[in-house]
This record gives C-alpha cells, sequence and structure tokens, in this order.
C-alpha cells in the first residue's frame, strides 16, 4: 500500500482512483495511411476520397512510408521499443461511415512496444507514466447528421487518414496526472512534428478508462470516456466519472464496463454502449498487406534525426539555467511555452545565468499566473517575448526595481507597449544618484531620532523600517541595493 499515492474520501472510506489514456493521434503526413489522397483537415465533403478510401471492390491498400517513420519517431519520443516486423490486421465492426466493414488497425504486433512517459505534477513532483504500446490505425469517416431533416450524410475525407494511438498503462491516479501526461505527449509530437496536437480540430483526442479500487487493491472495472478532445474536458470528466462511480460503489452496486461520452454543455458523462471486449471485433491479419518490415538502417537513421525533445530541453534547462526541475518542466510541457521561453532568450541583453532564470521566474510568476487569471493563451497575450526580455532588461540594468517592474507588466498586458516607453511616460526610472537619496535619509533620519537611538542601542530589526520609510518617499523608484548601503553607512556613523 506505500505507492498509494492519493485517494478520495467516500462515505465507507477510501478509494484510489486508477486511470488509463488511449490517445488517438492524427499522423502529420500529406496523404492518408494506405492511399494517395490528401489529409488535409476540412475541405468539401468527400474532396479527399480515393477509390480506396472508399472501400471499392478490389481496391488494395498501399502502406505510406512517411506515416510509418512518423510513428517510428513518435515511438523513440515515448522512450519505446521498435518493432522491426509488425502486422495489420482487420478490426471488423459495421458502422455507415466504415465502408470497409472493417478498420485497418494493428492488434498483437504494432509497430511500437512499451515505453514511458515522465510527467511533473504539483502534488508529487515527477513520475513515471508506463506506455503499452503504440500503433497504426485508419481513421473512419464522418456521418452528418444536420444536413437534411430525415436524411444522413457521410463525408469520407477522414477515411483513412492515419492515427497513432497511443496505449498508456492504468499508472494514473487522479486528473491532474492524466492532464499532465496529455499536455505532456502534445508537446511531444508537436516538437517531433508527428501530430500537430490540435486538440479542437480533433487531431488528437482521448478515451478516459477510469475506475475505482480501495486504495492498493486489484483493479475495479473501468468505464471509458470515449473521444474527450480538450484537456480541461478531460478533467471535468474523469471528476464527473469518479463522482458517479464512487456513488455506485457505496451502494454497494457494481460498475458496468461500458464506454460513455461526455457532455460539454452539462459536465457530464452519459452512457453510450456497453463496452465490446476485443474478440467482438474478430481481428485478424489484413490478407492484403504484408507484414510491415522495418530496417535497422531506417531506425538508426530516425534517431539521429530527432530533435531535442521536450526532457532534453528540460535537463539543459536545468543544467545551463539552474532552474528547478519543477520550473523547467512548467517550461517544457506545453511547446508555446518553451518556445516562447526561448524566444524571449535572445532578447536578453545580459546572457548570464541570473537574467536567464529572472526571466524564468517573470514567465513562470506574472505572465503564466495573468494568462490563467484572463483565461487565455500565450498567442492572445499582448506582451511579445521581445517585450518581456525588454522588461527584464530594464531590472538587470538597474533602470527599474522588480517592485515597480510588476507595475509597468500590469500596464503591459493591458496595452502591449514597450516597458520603456511606459517607464519613461510615468517616469518610474530608478533613481541610482547618490545625492538624491542621502538627502531623503538624511530628513528620515532628522524626524525619528528616538528610532535611530534605539537602533544605535542594538534593535537592529529597526533597518528594515528605515529602509522602508526611504523608499515610501521615493514612491519605490530608489535603488534598493543602494539604499540599503547608503543607511547602513549613515546610521553606523
Ligand atoms: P481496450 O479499451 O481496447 O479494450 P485495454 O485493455 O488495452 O483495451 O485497455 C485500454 C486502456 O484501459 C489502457 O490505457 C489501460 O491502461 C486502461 N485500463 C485497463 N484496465 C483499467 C482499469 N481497471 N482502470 C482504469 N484503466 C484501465
Ligand atoms: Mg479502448
Amino acid at each position: 500500500m506505500s505507492d498509494v499515492r492519493s485517494v478520495v474520501k467516500g462515505h465507507t472510506g477510501e478509494w484510489e482512483v486508477v486511470i488509463g489514456l488511449e490517445v488517438h493521434a492524427q499522423v502529420v503526413s500529406k496523404a492518408k495511411l494506405f492511399s494517395g489522397s490528401s489529409a488535409a483537415f476540412g475541405g468539401d465533403p468527400n474532396a479527399h476520397v480515393s477509390l480506396v478510401d472508399a472501400a471499392f471492390p478490389g481496391m488494395l491498400p498501399v502502406i505510406n512510408e512517411y506515416c510509418v517513420e512518423q510513428a517510428i519517431k513518435t515511438g523513440m519520443g515515448l522512450n519505446a521499443e521498435i518493432n522491426l516486423m509488425s502486422i495489420f490486421d482487420r478490426k471488423n465492426y459495421f458502422y455507415a461511415d466504415l465502408p470497409q466493414g472493417y478498420q485497418i488497425s494493428q492488434f498483437q504486433r504494432p509497430i511500437v512496444g512499451e515505453g514511458y512517459l515522465d510527467i511533473e505534477t504539483e502534488a508529487h513532483g515527477s513520475l513515471r507514466i508506463g506506455v503499452e504500446r503504440l500503433h497504426l490505425e485508419q481513421d473512419a469517416g464522418k456521418s452528418l447528421h444536420d444536413q437534411h431533416p430525415t436524411k444522413s450524410y457521410i463525408d469520407l475525407n477522414r477515411s483513412g487518414v492515419a492515427l497513432m494511438e497511443i496505449v498508456s498503462k492504468p499508472d494514473m491516479r487522479s486528473a491532474e496526472e492524466a492532464q499532465a501526461y496529455m499536455k505532456k505527449l502534445r508537446a511531444l509530437v508537436r516538437c517531433l512534428g508527428t501530430c500537430d496536437g490540435n486538440m479542437e480540430q480533433g487531431s488528437m483526442r482521448a478515451d478516459i478508462n477510469v475506475s475505482l479500487r480501495r486504495p492498493g487493491g486489484p483493479l475495479g472495472t473501468r468505464a471509458e470516456i470515449k473521444n474527450v478532445n480538450s484537456v480541461r474536458f478531460m478533467g471535468q470528466a474523469i471528476q464527473y466519472e469518479i463522482e458517479r462511480q464512487m456513488e455506485i460503489l457505496e451502494e454497494g452496486g457494481e460498475i458496468k464496463q461500458e464506454t460513455r461520452l461526455f457532455d460539454a454543455t452539462k459536465g457530464i458523462t452519459r452512457s453510450m454502449r456497453s463496452k465490446e471486449d476485443a474478440h467482438d471485433y474478430r481481428y485478424f491479419p489484413d490478407p492484403d498487406l504484408p507484414p510491415l518490415v522495418v530496417s535497422q538502417d531506417l531506425v538508426n537513421r530516425l534517431r539521429a534525426s530527432l530533435p531535442e525533445l521536450p526532457d532534453q530541453k528540460r535537463d539543459r534547462f536545468m543544467k545551463e539555467m539552474g532552474l528547478s526541475s519543477y520550473d523547467a518542466s512548467v517550461l517544457t510541457t506545453e511547446s508555446e511555452k518553451a518556445a516562447f521561453f526561448e524566444k524571449a532568450l535572445t532578447h536578453l541583453s545580459s546572457k548570464d545565468q541570473k537574467a536567464s532564470k529572472l526571466l524564468a521566474n517573470w514567465l513562470i510568476g506574472e505572465f503564466f499566473g495573468a494568462l490563467n487569471k484572463d483565461g487565455i493563451s500565450i498567442s492572445e497575450s499582448k506582451v511579445t517575448p521581445q517585450r518581456l526580455a525588454s522588461l527584464i532588461n530594464l531590472i538587470t540594468a538597474g533602470t527599474i526595481s522588480g517592485k515597480i517592474a510588476k507595475e509597468v507588466f500590469v500596464d503591459m498586458w493591458k496595452t502591449g507597449q514597450e516597458p520603456s516607453q511606459i517607464v519613461k511616460e510615468k517616469g518610474l526610472e530608478q533613481v541610482s544618484d547618490d545625492g538624491a537619496i542621502l538627502a531623503v535619509i538624511d530628513s528620515i533620519i532628522a524626524e525619528n531620532q528616538d528610532k535611530v537611538t534605539e537602533y544605535k542601542a542594538g534593535k537592529e530589526k529597526l533597518f528594515g523600517f528605515f529602509v522602508g520609510q526611504v523608499m515610501k518617499q521615493m514612491q519605490g523608484k530608489a535603488n534598493p541595493g543602494l539604499v540599503n548601503q547608503l543607511l547602513k553607512k549613515k546610521l553606523s556613523s
């Protein structure tokens, strides 16, 4: 029971939440998995459909090698074993948007085997989540029910588009962990260029398997929530599902193994169908496709071509800039954040660790804080990487203090203005002139002779009082280091 990370409390005792994710990620590729038609998003209905995608009799699938390479690269990013021989199977089921009557997928021998993904959580720091497999499969078409009062139409544009299904082990224990996993996976595929990670367009979607058990006990029966297409919805769906299952279990009921749908407008999950088992699909090797064999040469070449991955970036940020593991992870688990940080770094006038660290602190604290508060994304913010770097430059150059910088940032956030302009217009420059500061110090000392006596008698705590008075009189604009230094000298004389 020692490895129980977190529990939820019910009336009858504690429960442990168990979550496993199956993520469908659309492969970045011009053409589909087994045909040459365009895999582009959108387009007029049925504009991207070949005879293969429409499953005309006698048509033969031909594997798109580029999609295979993309899957292998993703497997490498998942620290997984790459299988040099894998098999394509037919997964048989009937649906109007599946003219073949089966989906070509991989069952017993996927192209990528076991691996893992490290995630960073606030509650438990760094956690390693196991990955069961990654396999390649075809997407299905789409039924359109809202085009005609009595008829449904079928759009086969997506039919045959390559998907990677990435199956995790049931290693996650909370909504926070599942969300961190999804974000990390998204950062990884975006970095690799193997999936655009665009969840709203459906390029990446999660089937969330949730079950409850007594802490450390045997696995409970799971419900699967299909096709959740935003990280926020994932959190809501899991939360709802935990409550629902707990209520049933606490009343002595049983969880049905079923597939559920998340209703984003109501924030609830609804039963869609009881869950099929693998044998219901009657999987068998597709006789149209020979075993997929990849050479060790190709694997080596792909490995050599990998870009710097999020974890490597995290380690580099820690080593080069002295960032904590948590801060470095926050900056690298979302590709937009890492890109913003790296862009801003190029605009820093000082290249030393201190400046980079200051930038990281500002980004994580003020900037991400403001994004959260307004509920907007980086691309919607008015503060550009260059301008945030300019603000840091003003601090490191001693033009403004950190405290004033927070004021300037509030203005930048609203207007997107250049920080130096705000400082100039509002007269916020830091005063680093000995004479001006000394004049204020002298007047404060004159007005507080009683406190000066106490201080000299040993009440050293009063030093802060004097600093505060000077800063107050100078509207926070005095150089704090200089104030300290000059005050010490004056008070000890
Ligand atoms: P499928 O959904 O295709 O029938 P699997 O048995 O491979 O297949 O499981 C799919 C997902 O469900 C995996 O991500 C796995 O980690 C997760 N899972 C399996 N058992 C449980 C469980 N008891 N609770 C939560 N998740 C589970
Ligand atoms: Mg499943």
